[in-house]
C-alpha cells in the first residue's frame, strides 16, 4: 500500500490550506494560522512571490492530490481514467476519488481522516457488501453497504471517529446506520457535495498542457 511518507503538516502549509490530515488533532493543535502562511522548507520564510499559470495549475493539483492521499502515478491514471469517461471531467475525477473506499470510511465517520481511513482498511477492519476487503483505492458504486467488521467495532479510532462525527454530517449520496456501524452508497456524489478547496478545472488545464 503506497502511501504519502513523512510529517503531514507542512503539505497543509505548502498549500496554504487546512487539509485535515491528522483527524481528530486538526480540530484541536492545528498550527497552520499561526505560521503566517509561510511555506516550508529551506525558503519558506520568504514571503510567497507572485505565481506563474503553471505554479497554479500544479498547486491545484497537488492539492487535491494531498488532499485524498493519493500519489502521483495514481493520480494521472484517476486523470486518464476521467478524460475517457463520459461527462466533465473535471468531476468525474473528483467522483473517482470520492469513491474510493478510504473515502468513504471517511466520509461515513469511520475515521478521523482519510489517512486513518486506508489504515484502518488495510488492517481488515471493514466489510463491503459482507466481504472483507482491505484495498483502500476499492471504487464503490450505488447499493455498496460497508460495514465495520463484528470484531472491530470497539477499537479506539472507530470509538472516537464516531464522537467526532456528532459534529459532521454525512453527504447526502451516502446512508449511515450508526447504531450498527454500517453505511451505503446511494448514488455518485454532486459537485458541491465534494471537496470545494479544490479547483478541479485547473487540475484539467495542468494535465492539458
Ligand atoms: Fe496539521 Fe491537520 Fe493542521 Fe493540516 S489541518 S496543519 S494536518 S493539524
Amino acid at each position: 500500500m503506497a502511501n504519502q511518507a513523512g510529517p503531514v503538516c507542512r503539505l497543509c502549509r505548502r498549500e496554504g490550506v487546512k487539509l485535515y490530515l491528522k483527524g481528530l488533532k486538526c480540530m484541536t493543535k492545528c498550527t497552520l494560522d499561526k505560521r503566517n502562511g509561510l511555506i516550508p522548507g529551506q525558503h519558506g520564510m520568504a514571503r510567497r512571490r507572485k505565481t506563474s499559470d503553471y505554479g497554479i495549475q500544479l498547486r491545484a493539483k497537488q492539492r487535491a492530490r494531498r488532499t485524498y492521499g493519493v500519489l502521483e502515478r495514481q493520480f494521472r491514471t484517476y486523470f486518464a481514467h476521467a478524460e475517457r469517461s463520459p461527462g466533465v471531467t473535471g468531476t468525474v475525477l473528483l467522483q473517482l476519488l470520492e469513491r474510493r473506499l478510504d473515502n468513504v470510511v471517511y466520509r461515513l465517520g469511520f475515521a478521523a481522516s482519510r489517512r486513518e481511513a486506508r489504515q484502518l482498511v488495510s488492517h481488515r477492519h471493514f466489510t463491503v457488501n459482507g466481504r472483507t476487503l482491505n484495498i483502500s483505492s476499492a471504487q464503490l458504486r450505488a447499493g455498496d453497504v460497508v460495514e465495520v467488521r463484528e470484531g472491530s467495532r470497539k477499537i479506539l479510532p472507530v470509538k472516537l471517529a464516531q464522537d467526532l462525527l456528532q459534529n459532521r454530517a454525512v453527504p447526502d449520496w451516502l446512508t449511515l446506520d450508526a447504531a450498527n456501524l454500517k453505511g451505503a452508497v446511494v448514488r455518485f456524489p454532486d459537485r458541491q457535495e465534494m471537496e470545494q478547496v479544490i479547483d478541479e478545472q485547473l487540475i484539467v488545464e495542468y494535465y492539458s498542457r
